[in-house]
């Protein structure tokens, strides 16, 4: 992705970070007066960001794909894979691992929070505790919203596929998934958020993107089937002036000729 560079990488899969979360992060972190829990509470974002995104990369694994990098931006993580296939078993799969691990994350952090609540309401602990879990139960949900493609889209198109085409279940959930977005933009404004009818926008692109793209793949798919040859005659764009139907009658020329050539010609049927 343009703007991005290595930090490392984990299971042999290269992590990225983009430049406009760094930035974002700094003006965070410097911008104003944060306390340390504050910083601490963001910063621990993009590891559980991360976890969700190799949550989706291992289970492609299992099924065989190739996972490039995973990459962190301003609006969450993304993984490059390659060779998915049009596979509502195998979408299904990788695309319900990445919110089943925030959902795990959040099952163990509600004793480790309880236990510090317990200890001291007010610590810092328990606020960074609580922070990590809030983060975990919103990104589980959120990506379950079948606004394609997120998790929830792909898990919904998997379901399609079951009955319809790929390029069908698609077409169906992208439908689904523009009228997620446009609700995700209406009630986030409404709520006073203004990034809300960003992501409904950049939804409702990524969505007729991939949509662009399955078709685009059909229609290569239906050319590689060999045509018949065409007929000739029957594709004649002239009417009256085609040289072959111009020639009603055959001359003595003609006639001489095809006397010349009889004894070579076979007959039909009962030959040789
Ligand atoms: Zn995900």
């Amino acid at each position: 992705m343009f703007g991005s560079f290595k930090i490392g990488s984990i299971l042999g899969i290269t992590i990225r970070v983009h430049v406009l979360l760094v930035v974002l992060l700094a003006l965070f972190a410097f911008g104003g007066s944060r306390s340390t829990a504050e910083v601490i509470s963001l910063a621990l974002l993009f590891p559980i960001l991360l976890l969700h995104e190799l949550g989706h990369c291992l289970v492609a694994r299992k099924f065989g794909l190739g996972v490039l990098d995973i990459t962190l931006w301003p609006l969450g993580g993304m993984a490059r894979m390659t060779n998915m296939p049009e596979s509502g078993r195998v979408e299904g799969w990788v695309a319900v691992a990445g919110p089943a691990v925030n959902f795990v994350l959040a099952a163990l952090i509600i004793p480790v929070w309880m236990l510090a609540l317990m200890m001291d309401e007010r610590s810092d602990l328990t606020s960074i505790l609580w922070y990590a879990l809030w983060i975990n139960i919103v990104l589980g949900v959120f990506n379950l919203i079948p606004a394609f493609p997120t998790d929830g889209g792909r898990i919904l198109r998997a379901i399609f596929s079951r009955s319809v085409d790929w390029e069908r279940a698609t077409e169906r959930a992208v439908f689904v998934g523009r009228i997620f977005a446009v609700l995700i933009g209406v009630v986030g404004l409404a709520l006073g958020n203004w990034v809300a009818p960003l992501l409904a926008g950049w939804l409702w692109w990524m969505g007729a993107l991939e949509l662009a793209q399955v078709r685009d793949r059909h229609r290569v798919r239906e050319q590689e089937v060999p045509e018949p040859q065409a007929n000739a005659f029957s594709h004649a764009p002239f009417d009256g002036d085609f040289p072959l139907r111009a020639k009603r009658r055959f001359t003595d020329e003609d006639i001489e000729r095809l006397e010349r050539h009889r004894g070579r010609l076979r007959p039909f049927g009962d030959g040789p």
